[in-house]
């Protein structure tokens, strides 16, 4: 199979208009252990500026880790990360590893946004404030510009009516937005998105995805999305990452893989989920 860098940036796309071909997250041989379990193995992939890549397979399989790892709430074992060709991990140089610095990480970590399965919102703050926090206190915007880029934002996730409102005082789904608006404010250039519906009530899966859809399909933002909905994975992904065991199986577009999978875990995979 196909399991080798640049698994997601090599495979067809149907969204060449998007911006081209530069790759923004590279993984280079990366192994991540907890104590003798090793949850990635050796794993190199790719995804290129504008592209929406997915990663699919069975609970335990590291997918998570992954979105981890990119976040440094985890550093991995061995490999290097790389962000917009910035290091996350200890970069080597002239045969020597070395480890980047506390500001460099921070400077690379505000390319990457995060909406995680629990929203995670300021509950003391009102849904205005909570998408304007960060763009004052970490990027330095002013009020009046953080005030309108977030109402946009809030706008585009279809909350207008409730920016004065508590996250207590909204659904599961309506948080959820928040949350997506709240990690589109930073402008992020990729997108992680780990199991964003898997902790909402069904009746309200259905909306958040449908923004998702929008985000994906109105903006260049590259995402990287972890997610047991298999048809929206198919609507919004360039190519998916097929993982199982901390490794690559099996990678392509989402026709071939949803339609026309190679690999026998993939069957399997599918068949639980489908
Ligand atoms: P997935 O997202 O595919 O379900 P994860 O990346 O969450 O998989 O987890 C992969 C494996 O790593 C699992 O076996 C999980 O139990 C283990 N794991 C994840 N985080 C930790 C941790 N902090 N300590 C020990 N084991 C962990």
């Amino acid at each position: 199979t196909d399991a080798t860098a640049p698994a997601a940036s090599s495979a067809p796309s149907e969204s060449s208009s998007r911006a081209a071909g530069k790759e923004l997250v590279r993984f280079d041989n990366v192994t991540k252990r907890f104590g003798d379990v090793t949850v990635l193995d050796q794993l190199d992939f790719c995804v290129d500026t504008g592209k929406h890549v997915t990663l699919i397979g069975p609970s335990g399989s590291g997918k998570t880790t992954i979105l981890r790892l990119l976040m440094t709430l985890l550093t991995p074992e061995e490999g290097t990360i790389t962000v917009d060709g910035q290091y996350l991990t200890h970069e080597e140089r002239n045969g020597k590893l070395v480890k980047p610095s506390d500001k460099h990480v921070r400077e690379v970590r505000k390319k990457i946004g995060m909406v995680f399965q629990h929203f995670n919102l300021f509950p003391n703050m009102r849904v205005l404030r909570n998408v304007m926090e960060a763009p004052v206190h970490v990027l330095g915007l002013s009020k009046d510009e953080a005030e309108q880029r977030a109402k946009e934002l809030i706008e585009l996730v279809g909350l207008s009516e409730h920016l004065d409102k508590y996250p207590s005082q909204l659904s599961g789904g309506q948080q959820q937005r928040v949350a997506i608006a709240r990690a589109l404010a930073m402008r992020p250039q990729v997108l992680l998105l780990d199991e964003v519906t898997s902790a909402l009530d069904p009746e309200l899966v259905a909306g958040v995805l449908d923004v998702l859809r929008d985000i994906a399909l109105s903006t260049d933002i590259t995402m990287l999305v972890v997610t047991h909905e298999m048809s929206f994975a198919r609507d919004i992904s360039d190519s998916v990452l097929m993982f199982d065991k901390g490794k690559i199986v099996e990678s392509g577009s989402p026709d071939k893989i949803f339609s026309e999978p190679e690999h026998d875990r993939t069957k399997e995979f599918l068949a639980t989920v489908l």
